[in-house]
């Protein structure tokens, strides 16, 4: 295990300099980049924007198995008052790349790893990986808090610091009319139906 030698920034790791025997495995740790990552069309940064991620790479007889952790934080708007939220993200993933596959012209996604780059497709793209598996961690409801009541969409205040005078109004008209229907059901008198 190498996990006390980290890697070079941004720099894709070279797993032929690993020197990893088959049925072994290396641990590498890299501080990598990450952009901010646009989900609908408000942007979230992490903060800070560099992290550190654990590379661990494990040789088999049918491939290269790899797998990726990180944790970071997101700052970006809350999606329903557009306050200022924070979403921690921790990313645990793995990939695989099947042996014999050396310079691949047709790259299949269950058999190779497509972060896998360089002529050889020895080294791995840290960076895109972790974008995308940041991506895909933060795949949720981004808040600023679990119980945000959000904005009102007739008045547009924030109904965090307060209701409006629109609350009863803003029920949805469709449940409003199955509510009468329940209403006038419960009617003894065959009148109202
Ligand atoms: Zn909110
Ligand atoms: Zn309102």
């Amino acid at each position: 295990m190498t996990g006390d030698r980290p890697g070079k920034k941004d720099a894709p790791i070279d797993l032929r300099r690993l020197d990893i025997t088959s049925g072994g495995g290396a641990q590498v740790d890299v501080v990598t980049s990450l952009d901010g990552m646009i989900m609908g069309a408000e942007e979230y940064v992490p903060v800070p924007a560099e992290v550190e991620a654990r590379i661990d790479v494990s040789s088999s007889g049918s491939g290269v198995g790899l797998r990726l952790r990180l944790a970071t934080e997101l700052r970006g708007p809350c999606q329903r008052c557009l306050a200022d939220a924070t979403v921690r993200v921790d990313v645990d993933t793995r990939d695989f790349q099947a042996g014999g596959r050396d310079l691949v012209e047709d790259p299949d996604p269950d058999l190779d790893c497509e972060y896998l780059i360089g002529p050889a497709k020895q080294e791995l793209d840290v960076v895109a990986w972790a974008r995308d598996a940041v991506v895909e961690a933060m795949s949720m409801t981004i808040l600023c808090r679990p119980d945000c009541a959000g904005i009102c969409p007739s008045c547009g205040t924030d109904l965090n610091a307060g209701s409006c005078n629109c609350t009863e109004e803003t029920t949805d008209p469709r449940w409003a009319a199955l509510g009468d229907l329940a209403a006038r059901m419960r009617e003894d008198s065959p009148d109202e139906a």
